[in-house]
């Protein structure tokens, strides 16, 4: 397939982003224009409660490029994105969010690096980043973690600026799990990423749909749905407490014959000591069943992540 044939796809989850979906199709349909190619934009509403959905399908009615998928409720963003990779049409799929904290001007770059390069995700730095302290420091160690568990070294796992190839979408399409984290789970299916500095802005209004409590459920499901590393840490945990236990009896044992009976408290030490030993084999017991309902919980995550409850717009107007 020759470049100028190859379709460009925006993807773009929307929650409670009234304020911003008319200022963001103003820029990124010149942007998309100017790729000289086919493309279309996907945006999903993800159960927002205020107006959104009403301008998306305003917005579906006067660009053809747009189609606007209608979630039953709010399912998160990822989840949302991965509604969009559903229907999604494009050979290179860029996601992107809603209220232009990441500059849709900044696409073409992402492409050209993509297709001059030959790789299957383009991962995005963000320059100069427009956030809260407490957000800056929350995502450094985020981004350490992700760094970790995944093996792949990014800089930035926040930033949802981000180009991906037809194939690794349709196999994150394919996992069908229920609590995601998209670019920690792309990393398993590309073989060539590379990231590229872009430019960061200010919320173009309304306010961040990431409190506190999201933001930590997020981190969450990276770590639980990408490593066993809690579990491990349980096993571990008990083995060191048992092996300890045993080296307390031992030195006790040494004490006791060297010091006499009295020195030990009549032997309420050495009850400890057993105590160790049999609490350190149960964590380590808990941890191997740990593991066990581990694998039984990546074979069940089959539920459907997301109900697509419409279709609007787009060029065969099928749905309303
Ligand atoms: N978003 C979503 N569902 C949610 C929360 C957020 O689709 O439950 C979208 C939101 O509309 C935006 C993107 O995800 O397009 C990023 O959200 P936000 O800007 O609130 O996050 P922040 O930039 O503060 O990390
Ligand atoms: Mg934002």
């Amino acid at each position: 397939m020759t470049k100028a044939e190859s379709v460009i796809s925006a993807v773009i989850p929307v929650f409670n982003e009234e304020d911003n979906l008319k200022a963001l199709i103003g820029r990124l349909q010149p942007v998309m224009r100017s790729l000289g190619r086919p493309y279309e934009i996907v945006m999903i509403d993800d159960g927002s409660r205020d107006g959104s959905l009403a301008i998306l399908k305003d917005l579906a009615r006067e660009n053809p490029e747009l189609r606007v998928v209608e979630l039953t409720r709010n399912y998160g963003q990822h989840a949302a994105i991965m509604a969009g990779f559903s229907i999604v049409r494009g050979d290179i799929v860029i996601t992107l969010d809603a209220d232009l904290q990441n500059p849709p001007e900044e696409i073409p770059r992402l492409v050209a690096e993509m297709e001059n390069g030959g790789y299957d995700v383009v991962g995005t730095i963000r320059r100069r980043r427009r956030d809260s302290a407490f957000r800056l420091g929350a995502s450094r160690l985020i981004n350490i973690v992700a760094r970790r568990i995944t093996g792949v070294h990014m800089t930035d796992w926040g930033c949802m600026l981000r180009a991906y190839r037809r194939p690794v979408v349709e196999r994150m399409r394919d996992c069908h799990e229920h609590a995601t984290f998209i670019p920690a789970l792309a990393t398993a299916f590309a073989k060539r990423l590379t990231e590229i500095e872009v430019a960061h802005e200010e919320r173009h209004g309304g306010k961040s749909n990431y409190p506190l409590r999201k933001l930590i459920n997020l981190q969450f499901d990276l770590v639980a749905s990408f490593s066993d590393f809690p579990m491990k840490m349980l096993m571990y945990g008990g083995i060191l407490m048992s092996i300890l236990g045993v080296c307390f009896g031992a030195f006790l044992a040494v004490a006791r014959l060297a010091y006499g009976a009295h020195w030990a408290a009549q032997g309420v030490f050495t009850l400890f000591a057993v105590l160790f030993v049999f609490v350190g084999l149960q964590f380590f017991a808990l941890g191997v069943i740990g593991e066990y309902i581990g694998r039984i919980y990546r074979e069940v995550r089959r539920r459907p992540e997301y109900v697509i409850e419409n279709i609007h717009g787009g060029r065969d107007r099928s749905g309303s």
